[in-house]
């Protein structure tokens, strides 16, 4: 397997604050890779900077063999890299149905194929077309956040902490979502202070404190080291 996203030496600065110091990671083509880490650890920068919202001091983000550092963000989307933004932003009045049709839909297929595979994929969605998007539970509308960013048909999403602020039971909701855009063929990379509901279903993770990589490796490699883990997401 070969990387479909490669970033490197990446640093990024709040004005004179830095948020990223030579930040390097990569994920295969097809997985679902996470990056954990404690508030502050610098995982929304590291998404924000591939996605083209925040332009980086040095370093490359490399795109299906293509470095697109420091593009805007229309583009990169546009190239099948898609971000689902922290804080689940769905069009509070109005519907499911109309919050998927503010999306772009992807080249080559119709807004009605595009409706279509959502509501096939995800079906708790389809039950509730007609629904007030801001009168849904947490889990539904960052369910709604994540079936928008799918219509545009991505070839990798990247998911900022789509588990924050839901209860445990809508935690399951989103992360069944999640197995099922991946297992529909999406590259997913997952942000997530949640690390005992993220390792289990990727396949590789990284440990990201205070702007850099500090461990990564499959569930299990990192499960040989629980305390460096627990000791990251709990003490930051
Ligand atoms: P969280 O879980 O709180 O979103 P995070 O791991 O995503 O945390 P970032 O939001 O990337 O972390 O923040 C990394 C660092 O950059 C933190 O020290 C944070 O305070 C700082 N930071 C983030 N956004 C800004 C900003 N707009 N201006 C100044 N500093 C910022």
């Amino acid at each position: 397997m070969s990387p479909i996203l490669t970033v490197d030496d990446l640093d990024v600065r709040y004005g004179t604050i830095p948020a990223l110091s030579g930040l390097s990671l990569s994920v295969e083509r097809g997985s679902l890779t996470a990056l954990l880490g404690a508030n502050g650890a610098g995982k929304s920068t590291t998404l924000n900077t591939v996605a083209g919202l925040l332009e980086p001091a040095r370093g490359t983000v490399t795109f299906d063999g293509q470095d697109i550092t420091g593009r805007a963000a229309h583009r990169i989307t546009r190239r099948g890299l898609v971000l689902v933004p922290e804080g689940r932003l769905v069009v509070a009045p109005l519907s499911v149905l109309e919050n998927l049709q503010l999306s772009s839909f992807a080249r080559g297929r119709s807004r009605t194929a595009a409706l279509d595979e959502v509501w096939e994929l995800f079906p708790r969605l389809a039950e509730r077309k007609s629904q007030i998007a801001g009168l849904m539970s947490g889990g539904e509308q960052q369910m709604l956040a994540i079936a928008r960013a799918w219509m545009t048909k991505p070839t990798m999403i990247l998911l900022d902490e789509p588990s924050m602020g839901l209860s445990p039971a809508l935690v399951d909701i989103v992360f069944e979502a999640i197995a099922q855009i991946h297992a529909a063929g999406a590259t997913v990379l997952l942000v997530e202070q949640n690390a005992a509901k993220a390792l289990p279903i990727c396949d590789h993770a990284y440990l990201i404190h205070r702007g850099d990589i500090i461990a990564s490796g499959t569930p299990a490699e990192l499960d040989e080291n629980p305390d460096l883990v627990a000791r990251h997401l709990g003490l930051d």
